[in-house]
């Protein structure tokens, strides 16, 4: 089996100019200055496709956290952020978005280094989808409208008249805590709707992948945000992650992740009793009708599962197909997934990079591992791939025989691994989709609709697609159902996780 592979001298200059910055310089963003972390430890941020080294990123602290959050409390109050006006707040927004545009091809240069995933997922999913997050969130800062209220309280001073309305106040300092799957994207649909809103925040890169999120802050600087508005503390969950969590000076936290770690911020968060954002962890169901039209149903099952080596949070990773068509969809399922081309995400071939870590993929195997010994039978992939200075690779796996009580079925791998059921009876599929701790998103595949919509209004997650899986844009709604998660991101809701109404009530 060939990896496809990479020629570290065909990296960009614009990419080895920031690498160098980001490993000597531009280290912790904090009041809009770059600092060095006061424990002097560093991370090695390497490329999980070869092991080789990207940049040392800064291992902050909770001095470092102090920093960051005293920042971004004085620019709250300053008036440069708190008196500019919403459509100031929102040119600078749109700013972002289209510096993000003219660094396009570097940044998704850097995400794929640092990720592993394809360039093109990077280039022309992720990217695309980051920048728009800032444009449709720009467009909100002159519509976060309050309303007036008729009262009818009876007490009112002869002569007088009450007159009651609300406004909508930014939540305060934010705490951004992502993931590594899609680390710009995932940044982005923080932080544009927090500033939006008129908070300021402090970020908090996965330890994993931390590099876009510096050269964001680049470009933050550059499109001419106060200071302190965006800081930025790289290093582990366990430390920075932590300390923002318990910090007295955080008003929210904005999290995404998975579902353990949002647990222990229930716990760590409740000193103040912070506002949360939980973005959970999924198994997301898919549900393959008789009438299913396979040139729809094939290609999307496969692209919502193996798409950045089945690191998607919504993953389609659990497949019920009516019986009469599962031996047609196992088949075709596996030949898509032995056509894909694994190798380094800059290979211009490559469909499929590592996954982003030796943990991960020992994770991901012991998975299958675990599944093989419970009787569960792999018709595809279910291999780690290693060798030639490659490591972390996971073919793409399908795997069938696997019963609803398996950890296979239960579990999240968040790696490129599919079970296939056969169902034949609509009630039973249902409840095999709903027999699960998790209620992130499905997919109903069939040619009939009125079918589609009733099924849809059966399964118990946030986001049901129809003929289609992982759709996503700034204008839907999404967030879990169950354990994947509190609240919803984008749209109109997405700002609201960000904004406290206030209620003035006055006699004049
Ligand atoms: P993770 O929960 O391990 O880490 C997420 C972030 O939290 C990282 O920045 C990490 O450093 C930090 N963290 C870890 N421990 C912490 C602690 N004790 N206190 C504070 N912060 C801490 O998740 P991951 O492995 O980086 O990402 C994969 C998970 O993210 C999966 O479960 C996936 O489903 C989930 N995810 C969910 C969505 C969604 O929208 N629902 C999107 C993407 C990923």
């Amino acid at each position: 089996m060939t990896l496809l592979p990479y020629d570290p001298a065909t990296r960009s200059a614009a990419a080895s100019a920031f690498l160098a910055r980001a490993g000597t310089a531009h280290r912790l963003l904090i009041d809009g200055e770059w600092a060095l972390p006061h424990g002097g430890r560093y991370i090695d941020s390497t490329d999980p496709a070869t092991g080789q080294l990207l940049a040392p990123i800064a291992r902050g602290d909770a001095r470092d956290v102090d920093d960051a959050v005293a920042s971004a409390r004085r620019a709250l109050d300053s008036a440069a952020w708190a008196r500019m006006t919403p459509a100031v707040r929102g040119a600078l927004l749109w700013r972002v978005a289209d510096l993000m545009e003219q660094h396009i091809d570097v940044l998704a240069e850097l995400e794929t280094l640092d990720q592993g995933k394809a360039y093109r997922t990077a280039r022309f999913g992720e990217l695309p989808g980051a920048i728009a997050q800032f444009r449709y969130y720009a467009g909100y800062t002159t519509k976060l409208l309050g309303t007036t209220i008729p009262t009818s309280i009876a007490h009112q001073p002869e002569g007088k008249q009450i007159f009651a309305y609300t406004v909508k106040e930014p939540v305060g300092v934010v705490a951004a805590i992502v993931p590594w799957n899609s680390p710009l994207l995932m940044a982005s649909m923080k932080l544009a709707p927090a500033l939006a809103a008129g908070c300021t925040v402090v970020l908090k890169p996965s330890e994993n992948t931390s590099l876009t999120a510096l050269y964001l802050g680049e470009l933050l600087i550059e499109a001419g945000f106060p200071a302190g508005v965006v800081n930025i503390v790289t290093g582990y969950g366990n430390e920075v992650g932590q300390a923002l969590a318990e910090h007295p000076g955080v008003d929210k936290i904005g999290f995404t992740g998975s579902t353990a770690v949002g647990k222990a911020l229930l716990v760590a968060a409740q000193g103040n009793l912070k506002r949360l954002t939980l973005e959970l962890g999924g198994k997301s169901p898919a549900i393959v009708m008789p009438d299913a039209d396979f040139s729809l149903t094939v290609p999307g099952i496969a692209r919502g599962i193996f798409s950045n080596g089945g690191q998607v949070c919504v993953a389609s990773s659990r497949v019920y197909v009516h019986s009469s068509v599962y031996g047609r969809f196992v088949e075709e399922l596996s030949q898509e997934a032995g056509a894909l081309a694994l190798g380094h995400g800059m290979n211009p071939a490559t469909d499929l990079g590592p996954l982003v870590s030796r943990v991960q993929s020992d994770r991901v195997a012991e998975y299958v591992r675990g599944g093989i010994a419970d009787g569960a039978e792999v018709v595809a992939g279910g291999v780690q791939e290693q060798g030639d200075g490659a490591q972390n690779f996971f073919r793409p796996t399908v795997i069938t025989n696997v019963r609803q009580d398996m950890r296979l079925m239960q579990e999240e791998i968040f790696g490129p691994v599919v079970t296939v059921t056969p169902f034949d009876d609509v009630d039973e599929v249902i409840g095999w989709a709903n027999d699960s701790v998790y209620g992130l998103a499905a997919s109903i595949w069939t040619e009939g609709l009125s079918n589609a919509h009733r099924l849809a209004a059966r399964v118990k997650a946030g986001t049901v697609w129809i003929n289609c899986h992982s759709y996503f844009s700034p204008e839907l709604p999404k967030g879990g159902h169950k354990q994947s998660g509190w609240g919803y991101e984008n749209g109109a809701q997405g700002i609201e996780n960000y904004l406290e109404s206030k209620t003035v009530c006055a006699v004049i």
